[in-house]
C-alpha cells in the first residue's frame, strides 16, 4: 500500500532545510508521494526511514536488470503513462531470436546482424541489445549449443527460453555470471523456475494467459522472494496485447504492485511477415514494451525502430544539445573556412555532416542555445549577435585562423549587421539557409 504524504512526512527530519530544493519537509513529502521526486535528493533521510520510504519512492514499474557488470540493459522504473507528463526512462531491450530449429546459417547471421549493425546518430550509438534463446523440443545440450555460440559472438544480455528448469540450468551453467532473463513462469512450472531463478539470482519472466493469471503468477513469485520479474500477458493478437499493455501500465501507475513489472513482448511470434512484425514492434515501442524480440535484424527494418525507440525516450523538455566550443573537420590550417551554428544536436550532425562530405578543411563554431536550433534560437535571444560575439571573441578561435571571416547559417541573415558592429575588424558573410548547399560555398571560400 502507498504512503500518503503525511505518512513519509513523519519519517522526514522535519528541518525545512531545503536542500532538497523544496522549501519545507512537508512539501518534500507530498511531492515525493505523487513520485515527482527521488527519495536520494533528501541528504538526511535516516537509514531506518529510508526503508520504510522505499515502498513510497519506488517507481511504480520495478527496474530490472539484464546482465552484468558494464553490460547491463536495464528495463522498466517508468512512472507515467504520457511522454509528454515526464520523460520515458528506460528505453525497451531490442532482441534477436535464435532456437534450436534454425540452421546453423539462419543462427549464423542472426549472430552477425546483432554484431554488426550498429548506427551513430545525433552522438549516440543505436544498436539492438539482446539475444534471445529459445529451446522448443526442450533438448539441454542443443540450448547449452546456442548459448556457448551467442557468447562467442560477443552476446552477454540473453533471455534464456524454455519452459522445463533443466534446460535453463543447463544453460546457465555457461552464462549464469551473465545474469540472463528467464522465460518464462507459467501455472506449471512456477515452482521450479521461481526456484532456479532465486537460486541463480537471475531475473524471471512470468507468462500468463491474461492480465490476472500474470498479476496471480507475480503475486506467488513475490511471496517466495523474487523480486525482479518481466510479465507476458501471452497475447499474440496485437489488438489483445495493446490492450494489455496499456492496462499493465495503468494498474502499475495506480499502485497495483502485481503487474508492476517491465513486459516483454514477441512480434516474432505474432506474424510472418517481416514488414507487419517490425509494424508491430513500433506500436510496442510506442505502448510501453520493456523488451521486443525479433524474428532476425535487417538494417532497414531495426534502423527506424532504433530512432523511433531514441526519439520516444528523450526528454520533451530537454532538447538534445552538442557542447559548446570549436569543432575541427577535416583537418582545418590556419587559412580554412569558418562557420557557426547553434548546438541543437540534430542541427550540428547536419551541418558537420555536409562540411565532412565537401571534404574541405573547416573550422566549426558551436554557440550554446540550449539546444535550440538557429531560427528557435535566434527568436529566443540565444542566436543573436550580442550572444555570439561575447563567444566568438572569448572562444579562442582568433588564435587558430589567419583570417577574421565568420560564415553564419543563411536563416540567421538577419544578424549581419549587428555582428559586424559587435565583432569589429570581422567580416560576416551569410551561408546558405539549408546545409546541403554548404560544399559549393566552401569550395570556393575566400577569406575578406
Ligand atoms: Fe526536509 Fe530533507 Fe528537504 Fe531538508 S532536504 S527540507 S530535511 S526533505
Amino acid at each position: 500500500m502507498a504512503l500518503t504524504g503525511i505518512d513519509i512526512f513523519k519519517f522526514l527530519p522535519k528541518t525545512n532545510c531545503g536542500e532538497c530544493g523544496i522549501p519545507t519537509c512537508l512539501a518534500f513529502a507530498m511531492k515525493l508521494a505523487a513520485r515527482q521526486i527521488e527519495l536520494a535528493a533528501c541528504p538526511y533521510v535516516s537509514d531506518e526511514a529510508k526503508e520504510k520510504l522505499e515502498e513510497a519512492s519506488a517507481p511504480p514499474i520495478r527496474v530490472v536488470s539484464i546482465g552484468a557488470g558494464e553490460d547491463v540493459l536495464k528495463v522498466g522504473g517508468e512512472t507515467v503513462l504520457f511522454r509528454h507528463e515526464k520523460t520515458f526512462i528506460n528505453p525497451p531491450g531490442i532482441a534477436v531470436q535464435i532456437t534450436d530449429t534454425m540452421s546453423d546459417e539462419e543462427v549464423d547471421s542472426r549472430l552477425k546482424s546483432y554484431s554488426s549493425l550498429e548506427y551513430e546518430r545525433v552522438g549516440l550509438i543505436l544498436k539492438p541489445d539482446l539475444i534471445a534463446i529459445k529451446s522448443t523440443n526442450g533438448d539441454a545440450s542443443k540450448m547449452e549449443a546456442l548459448v556457448k555460440k551467442a557468447k562467442s559472438a560477443g552476446a552477454k544480455k540473453l533471455i534464456l527460453m524454455s519452459s522445463d528448469a533443466g534446460v535453463l540450468s543447463a544453460a546457465l551453467n555457461h552464462c549464469a555470471e551473465d545474469k540472463p532473463l528467464l522465460y518464462a513462469a507459467d501455472t506449471g512450472n512456477i515452482d521450479s523456475l521461481g526456484n532456479l531463478a532465486k537460486e541463480k539470482n537471475c531475473s524471471l519472466a512470468v507468462r500468463g494467459d491474461s492480465l490476472d493469471e500474470v498479476a496471480t503468477l507475480t503475486g506467488k513469485l513475490t511471496e517466495m522472494g523474487l523480486k525482479d520479474l518481466v510479465i507476458d500477458s501471452g497475447a499474440r493478437d496485437l489488438k489483445q496485447l495493446l490492450e494489455d499493455q496499456v492496462a499493465a501500465r495503468r494498474s502499475a501507475l495506480n499502485n497495483f504492485r502485481p503487474l508492476g513489472f517491465p513486459s516483454i513482448t514477441f512480434p516474432c511470434e505474432m506474424t510472418s511477415n517481416p514488414m507487419k512484425e517490425t509494424l508491430i514492434a513500433g506500436t510496442l515501442v510506442a505502448k510501453y514494451a520493456g523488451i521486443i524480440v525479433l524474428s532476425d535484424l535487417q538494417g532497414h527494418s531495426l534502423f527506424p525502430l532504433l530512432v523511433e525507440r531514441m526519439n520516444i525516450y528523450t526528454d520533451p523538455q530537454r532538447p538534445m544539445a552538442t557542447t559548446e566550443g570549436i569543432y575541427e573537420i577535416n583537418n582545418p590550417t590556419k587559412d580554412s573556412p569558418l562557420i557557426i551554428t547553434s548546438n541543437f544536436s540534430l542541427t550540428y550532425f547536419i551541418v558537420s555532416g555536409e562540411v565532412e562530405s565537401s571534404r574541405v578543411p573547416c573550422w566549426m563554431l558551436i554557440k550554446d542555445t540550449e539546444g535550440l536550433s538557429v531560427l528557435t534560437g535566434w527568436a529566443a535571444g540565444k542566436f543573436v549577435a550580442d550572444a555570439i560575439a561575447p563567444f566568438v571573441k572569448k572562444c579562442g578561435i582568433e588564435e587558430k585562423i589567419n583570417h577574421k571571416t565568420l560564415v553564419i547559417p543563411g536563416a540567421a541573415a538577419s544578424i549581419s549587421g549587428e555582428l559586424e558592429e559587435e565583432l569589429p575588424g570581422w567580416n560576416i558573410q551569410i551561408g546558405p539557409r539549408e546545409a546541403a548547399y554548404l560544399a559549393p560555398l566552401l569550395k570556393n571560400w575566400k577569406a575578406a
